[in-house]
């Protein structure tokens, strides 16, 4: 059995991006689930889906994340093998190319599960990843934006009121990536962010956070994406393993994590599960999250449908 499902994050996609965002998760699917046909390898299938996502600009991870309250980019990223509970994950790395390739060689390289920072960076130099800038334009110029009215007084601090400033600037959360794949059994997560835009530098969200932002073990898989802030303090990713441990389908225990947000922490969220029979499932309480999802035997390609 294979199947594979992306997110481009939850939030909401200006219009004259969302067609975009669509093919960019449909773009990242067909490419994972390429790999599971051929090698099979689903830690391969979902590095390679989720670096498409990272390689495109649109999205908030790799090349085009957001940037920090001090104008640099911070990325995070994480992923994990259900059947081991081997996971790596790396949090604050800069000027890399793919983060998830670098969280992989932390799973498969080191006894450790996470390098943060300028640890992670000497890391990624010794494993031969070269210097890359993933700042965009269009990014540098939201932040300049946005700068000027922090430095004028007219912005809100909003790594305080980070639900405010996401009400008002909506556009400003949507795209971290994640995939969930499984194969003959096996189940791999993986997600990857440049976290969420104007954060305090040093800012760690859930996205390297196993069980937070990713996690995966023999029953199922999830990636999650939204406020970190939220999705930390109710272990989203785990809550969702630990509901398809005990019979949960995936659709049904992506519900269920969505709905413990709702009632407590109350921040955006969303969230892509896997489980072990082959379901798959996804939620968010966001207007948007653009998803695609292939499984065998499937007709066509679940691709999110328009705004
Ligand atoms: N979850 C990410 C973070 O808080 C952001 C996102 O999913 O858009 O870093």
């Amino acid at each position: 059995m294979k199947g594979i499902i992306v997110h481009g994050g939850s939030g909401k996609w200006p219009q004259e991006k969302w067609e975009a965002a669509k093919n960019g998760v449909l773009h990242a699917a067909r490419r994972g689930y390429e790999v599971l046909e051929k090698s099979g390898d689903p830690v391969e299938a979902c590095t390679k889906a989720v670096m498409a996502l990272e390689d495109n600009p649109i999205f908030n991870a790799g090349t085009g994340s957001v940037l920090t309250l001090d104008g640099r980019v911070e990325m995070d990223a994480s992923i994990m093998k259900g059947s081991t509970l081997e996971a790596g994950a790396v949090a604050g790395v800069e000027n890399i190319k793919n983060p998830i390739l670098l969280a992989r060689k932390v799973m498969e390289e080191t006894d450790h599960v996470l390098l943060a920072g300028e640890g992670a960076m000497k890391f990624a130099r010794a494993m031969g990843f070269e210097f890359y800038d993933p700042v965009t334009e269009d990014r540098r110029k939201k932040w300049l934006e946005l700068k000027k009215k922090f430095d004028k007084g007219e912005a809100k601090l909003p790594w305080h009121r980070m639900q405010e400033l996401v009400k008002r600037h909506p556009e400003l959360l949507s795209g971290t990536v994640g995939c969930v794949v499984i194969r003959d059994g096996e189940i791999v997560a993986g997600t990857s962010t440049g976290g969420v835009f104007f954060k305090l530098f040093g800012r760690v969200g859930d996205t390297p956070l196993i069980g937070a932002g990713t996690y995966a073990t023999e029953f199922g898989g999830a990636s999650a994406t939204g406020i970190g802030e939220g999705i930390i303090r109710v272990v989203m990713s785990k809550s969702a393993c630990d509901f398809m441990r005990i019979g949960v389908s995936a659709p049904k225990a992506a519900e269920a994590v969505i709905d413990i947000v709702n009632s407590t922490v109350k921040l955006d969220a969303g969230i892509i599960t896997i489980d072990h029979t082959g379901n798959i499932g996804f939620a968010h309480n966001t207007p948007t999250m653009p998803v695609s999802y292939i499984k065998e035997g499937m007709e066509r390609v679940y691709i999110s449908p328009e705004e």
